[in-house]
């Protein structure tokens, strides 16, 4: 296997010693920490040329973190490698019966897939594997779990997937530099990287299907500029969670870009296009539909009116004005800002919420308030959406579904002293 040295976590006892070492006597720059909560540690990163070092500081007793400091003092903690394709590592690992703390890739800082090795089977070093969010191989990784379910209340969510597409880098973190994304997500050499499509499932006393993904609809040149991979699809996914196009009675479109709306509809054998589900009806936002049907030079790449313009031809759409129930604990609620009329839904089910948050925040790493797609039409309004958006989330302790996260489908967001984690569910 090809390994790279990512970087060395070192266990700190005492934070502001550690950095008078580090960032003032070494003069090296310590980024801003991130929380892994699941870990109970907050994590310094110091960049060092291709690697980096990583000031680990525990945040409860119970902290492994802590116990380690305990235990051996303060130093080095663990080293991580960084490999292309985790699970075919693992698989190596476990063919020569090496031990491990992980049997498979779980998700780590910034939408990463990691996996840790026994210090027994790595002469006494702590040895963590981490594979990147939106390397060329992560698919294989994250196709497996495609279908997870939670129990809201008295609702099932599922989530889904409909395959992967790649955007530009630029297009998808937009002012964030690319020497910081790049970090979180490695582009190809085209500049992209890679997205899933995760349309979710509301199942109550009726069947609802937000979004639904990219569909098969695509030519030739479209599947190369976008490099879409719909190995594992929408039509897999339903058939994994037990359902059929049959079954849905609603489609509840976020907006109308093609990688969520593709899936509306599909080409008959004699070319023509009829809705993909053949019992649903279709809720759109009107202004939505207004400006997909009437796109300008800024919006026009991201529309396709097979998509939705047979949707009114078939007489199953049905446009709403403003944010309103759509089916008993589902609600939409406008946030413009990535479209004018892009929104969000709002899930409750016996005092418990979810939220799918579509393009609002497309990413776990668009929790970040400057993490804005470049892709968003008004930028300004997504930031106030999101602020928004985000204090009801931690208010409402609310499971948040990330339509385009690569590692993360759902996640929980805890906000402390100004500062948001993310806990993957
Ligand atoms: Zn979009
Ligand atoms: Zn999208």
């Amino acid at each position: 296997m090809k390994a790279v040295l990512d970087h060395v976590g070192i266990a700190v006892r005492d934070l502001s010693a550690a950095l008078a070492f580090y960032r003032d006597a070494l003069g090296l720059h310590v980024e801003a920490p991130e929380e892994v909560a699941a870990q109970r540690v907050r994590a310094h990163f110091i960049p060092v040329g291709e690697s980096a070092l990583e000031l680990l500081e525990a945040t409860a007793d119970d902290s492994a973190v802590a116990r380690y400091i305990e235990k051996r003092g303060p130093g080095i903690h663990h080293i991580t490698l960084r490999v292309d394709d985790i699970q075919a590592a693992l698989a190596q690992l476990k063919a020569r019966h090496t031990r491990l703390i992980d049997e498979a890739p779980r998700p780590g800082a910034e939408g990463a897939l990691v996996a840790f090795i026994h210090p027994s089977s790595a002469h006494g070093v702590l040895v963590e594997l981490k594979q990147r969010a939106s390397s060329s191989t992560a698919h294989a990784a994250v196709a497996a779990p495609a279908v997870t379910r939670f129990q809201l209340g008295e609702l099932e969510l599922i989530s889904l997937h409909d395959g992967f597409l790649r955007v530009d880098g630029g297009g998808l973190f937009g002012i964030v530099p690319k020497t910081r994304w790049a970090s979180v997500a490695s582009p190809d050499e085209r500049n992209r990287v890679t997205l899933p499509m995760r349309p979710l499932v509301v199942r109550g006393r009726r069947t609802m299907i937000i979004d639904a993904g990219l569909g098969d609809k695509s030519d030739d040149a479209f599947k190369d500029t976008f490099a879409v991979d719909r190995t594992t699809n929408l039509d897999h996914t339903l058939a994994a969670a037990g359902l059929t196009p049959n079954d849905i009675d609603i489609v509840l479109a976020t907006h109308l870009h093609f990688d969520h709306a593709g899936g509306f509809t599909v080409r008959d054998a004699d070319g023509r296009l009829r809705p993909r589900f053949p019992r649903a009806r279709y809720v759109v936002r009107r202004g939505e539909f207004d400006d997909a049907t009437h796109p300008h030079a800024r919006s026009r790449s991201s529309y396709i009116a097979d998509d939705f313009v047979p949707l009114k031809d078939a007489g199953v759409l049905e446009l709403v004005d403003d944010d309103q129930t759509i089916m008993p604990g589902v609600k939409v609620q406008h946030t413009g800002g990535h479209t004018q009329h892009h929104q969000v839904i709002w899930i409750e089910s016996n005092g418990q919420h979810a939220l799918y948050a579509a393009d609002s925040m497309p990413t776990s790493m668009h929790v970040l308030d400057a993490w804005i797609a470049g892709f968003d039409l008004y930028p300004v309004q997504s930031l106030a959406a999101k602020q928004r958006l985000l204090k009801d989330i931690v208010e409402r302790h609310a499971l948040v579904f990330f339509d385009h996260d690569l590692a993360v489908a759902a996640a929980r967001i805890e906000e402390h002293g100004g500062k948001r984690r993310v806990v993957p569910v």
